[in-house]
């Protein structure tokens, strides 16, 4: 028996997946804290992506255990997940073209969780308050009637950022949610994760050391399905371990 330690939000121990005997994720174990940035970084392969996926419900665990404030979550069905508190965005972004950047905010919006219970329970100036609020979060107050397909890629990503943000989740986890952005768009992610972590705590897979160098409370290097090393990313980025099997090429 393992200790719950309610400091932590997320705890995961041991988790292991075998697609047909091969260890994508072999025995990883770590803890995320509230307020954290946690950053997975590494070679292609790794198992970063497979992590998420088994932490979210989508993939099932072969052993181990992912407890999400005190939960565990491997029992747990996909959405019963999300309604736990748990937002996953994917590395394409997934928003609805021909709706405006409004309109997709407000269908991401949770329903039907009123003190009523009542799903026609209207709170129109509630909701319309919400998303102007995460609408200013997300750099797209000014174009709250624009259609999403207008939207350049990094707008996109940020709107699927907000559509997740308006779910409050408790913990955030994004696949390389900078890829393909420019270097401005890039900075403004940074500010956005970081202004985000002030309620709640977030998992970022990622390439762009820079980035991560501006978002990171902790690093964490995946190898081969288990941890190469941990820590803040000074130590990370002068570990021989790392600089050989990732930073080196
Ligand atoms: P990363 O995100 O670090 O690049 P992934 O987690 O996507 O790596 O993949 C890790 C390894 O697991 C890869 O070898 C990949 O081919 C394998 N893998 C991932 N998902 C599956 C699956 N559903 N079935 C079989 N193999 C998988
Ligand atoms: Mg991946």
């Amino acid at each position: 028996m393992t200790n719950v330690n309610p400091n932590f939000v997320l705890m995961v121990e041991d988790l292991t997946v075998s697609f047909d005997g091969f260890k994508a994720v072999n025995g990883l174990s770590f803890e995320v804290e509230p307020n954290e940035c946690r950053v997975m970084i590494g070679p292609n392969g790794a198992g970063k992506t497979t992590v998420l996926d088994l932490i979210c419900g989508r993939t099932r665990a072969t052993s181990g255990s992912v407890r999400f404030k005190g939960k565990e979550l491997l029992t747990m069905r996909e959405d019963q997940i999300v309604l736990a508190g748990v937002g996953r965005k994917f590395q394409t972004p997934s928003v609805y073209e021909d709706l405006s950047v409004f309109e997709n905010l407000e269908l991401s919006y949770p329903r039907g969780h009123s003190v009523f219970g009542s799903l026609f329970f209207r709170r129109d100036a509630e909701v319309k308050t919400r998303i102007a609020e995460i609408a200013e979060t997300i750099f797209l107050a000014d174009l709250l009637d624009e259609k999403a397909a207008f939207l350049s890629h990094g707008q996109k990503q940020w709107l699927e950022i907000g559509m997740l943000l308006i779910q409050d989740p408790e913990l955030l986890m994004l696949d390389e949610p900078v890829a393909g952005m420019s270097v401005a768009e890039r900075k403004k992610t940074a500010e956005l994760l970081n202004r985000i972590i002030d309620h709640r705590s977030v998992i970022v897979i990622e390439h762009d050391m820079g980035f991560v160098e501006d978002i990171a409370t902790r690093v964490t290097v995946l190898h081969q399905g288990q941890t190469l090393s941990e820590g803040s990313m000074e130590r990370v980025k002068n570990d021989p371990k790392v600089i050989e099997v990732y930073l080196g090429h």
